[in-house]
């Protein structure tokens, strides 16, 4: 066999990327799917277009490259994490859109909770503070919103998955007997699960009144779950899971205690392993679960995340109409030397790590005559840089570890203006390796270390390669007049909702 295939379930698009053993891409499918924002604030998917795109793009690498059902060893997945979705397991439909991980629409539930339980209480049992971003509170939404579904829940036919579980049901045959299983890191994301037991926590499931039998069985990350039943790629075995953002620490060969990398896409998501060790946050990160591989320990990480990195190009793109193509941006923004004293704070979602406000809302502040197009181009992706070290500060604190340099992967990573700005705004190297599809590489080396096509993480390691380093070239006294802007300009971001 040459090849393992990985399916990545994103928030804007669905790929199957097709990978040899030396983790090189052989052939990829890949379509996005709509955008639903039926108000301000609320952040939908249509699953059911995700599944015909999921089919659609596992036949377009198949067919591009005419590659052979045999030559495949087995197949992962990778997700979006915390999206929720909750269909009908007889009939195979959903009741309501898959609410997205941004939607902020349980930010009442979430001060009522925190008046009620303190958000410590959750914090100390899943390693999640109460937020809108986690699945549980959108489980319970649903089940409150819409007609029927609790009644079907209680009967055990309304069953609850993020987009890693209604892949898997779906292609292990759906409502002819699909397997309702995740893995312990896409659970470790619904503020459900125990992070010490690794199994779902009776109590927090009555706190937010989600009957226990909607949930998937919680699985290791790497083991062979199943057999695929589409024709698309039939027979082969499903042998990984793992939420997006674990999936690319995996890909990036952090196995090591203290390793961290950190992905810019959509949002932009710092993860540390600590190894086995489950590390409380006291700076605002998450403790989430890293990955497990079969009949192994589960590991652990801290986990810094940022809502809005990318999606702020988008927005520019989108909503502003300020450039045509995301990759624009670089050339607008290097039309200026700086960002004209403007601060771009995208607290679109609220805002997450380190702050965890979901009352905070976008500001653009700093702004004179003089700022045009181009400063507020380099705001937009200087905000990602500042968030960045927001995060590294809180990782440094909570770990104790210096952090030395920086592995880093996503979409934005191609941007040279924004590489240079990050390692100049953190003061250590930057480092972008060969390989930037970590996420999918992720969920295939979990899939292929399953079935033996891997034998051991050395093999995995000896795939990792560099590609480009920037290093600190900025003067210390810029570098602190520019953060210090950046802080100013977040407290004006705080408590607009309150
Ligand atoms: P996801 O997996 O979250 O869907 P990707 O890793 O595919 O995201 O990255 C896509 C994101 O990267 C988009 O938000 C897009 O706006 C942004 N992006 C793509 N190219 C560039 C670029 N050259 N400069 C800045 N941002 C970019």
């Amino acid at each position: 066999m040459k090849y393992v295939a990985s399916i990545d379930q994103g928030t804007t698009s669905t790929r199957c990327i097709i990978f040899d053993k030396k983790g090189n891409i052989v052939s990829v499918g890949q379509k996005e799917h709509e955008q639903i924002y039926p108000k301000p604030g609320w952040v939908e998917h249509n699953s059911e277009e995700i599944w015909k795109n999921t089919l659609e793009v596992i036949a377009k690498a198949r067919i591009s490259k005419n590659i052979k059902l045999e030559d495949i060893a087995a197949c992962g997945i990778t997700n979006q994490r915390e999206t929720a979705v909750v269909w009908n397991k007889l009939t195979g439909k959903a009741y309501y859109n898959a609410i997205v991980w941004q939607d902020t629409r349980v930010g009442e539930t979430v001060n009522a909770l925190t008046k009620s339980h303190g958000s410590q209480f959750f914090q100390d049992r899943t390693g999640l503070p109460l937020a809108t971003y986690f699945s549980g509170l959108k489980i319970k939404w649903i089940l409150d919103n819409v007609a029927g579904v609790r009644e079907d829940a209680e009967k055990g036919e309304a069953i609850f998955g993020n987009m890693d579980t209604f892949l898997m049901w779906h292609l292990t045959g759906g409502t002819k007997g699909g397997l309702h299983i995740t893995d312990v890191t896409n659970a470790s994301r619904t503020q459900l699960m125990n992070l010490e037991t690794v199994q779902w926590d009776a109590e927090l499931a009555a706190i937010m009144n989600i009957p226990l039998q909607m949930l998937p069985k919680i699985e290791p990350s790497s083991k062979v779950y199943g057999h695929i039943q589409s024709e698309t790629m039939q027979g082969v075995p499903l042998a990984g899971i793992l939420g997006d953002q674990q999936a690319a620490l995996v890909g990036q060969t952090c196995y090591q205690p203290g390793e961290a990398k950190n992905t810019y896409g959509t949002g932009c998501f710092m993860l540390m392993n600590t190894g086995t060790e489950i590390v409380p946050s006291k700076a605002g990160l998450l403790t989430t679960v890293a990955y497990q591989f079969e009949n192994q320990p589960v590991h652990y990480a801290l986990e810094g995340s940022v809502a809005i990195a990318g999606a702020l190009v988008q927005w520019l793109r989108d909503n502003m109409g300020m450039i045509e193509k995301s990759t624009d941006v670089e050339a607008l923004a290097k039309t200026v030397e700086d960002n004209g004293g403007a601060y771009f704070v995208p607290a679109f979602s609220g805002l997450y790590a380190p702050y965890w406000k979901s009352s905070a809302r976008g500001v653009i502040a700093g702004l004179t005559r003089y700022v045009n197009k181009g400063h507020i181009a380099r705001a937009v992706l200087e905000a990602t840089a500042y968030q960045t070290r927001d995060v590294l500060e809180a990782m440094e604190k909570d770990s104790g570890i210096e952090v030395s340099s920086l592995r880093v992967d996503g979409g934005m990573v191609v941007n040279e203006l924004l590489m240079q700005f990050q390692s100049d705004m953190l003061k250590v190297p930057v480092i972008r390796p060969k390989m930037i599809e970590t996420t999918a590489l992720g969920a295939a080396y979990a899939a292929g270390l399953a079935v033996g096509f891997w034998a051991n993480l050395d093999d995995l390691l000896q795939n990792w390669g560099k590609d480009k380093t920037w290093k600190p070239k900025m003067k210390a006294a810029e570098r602190k007049k520019l953060y210090t802007g950046w802080k100013k300009a977040i407290k004006r971001s705080f408590d607009w909702e309150k």
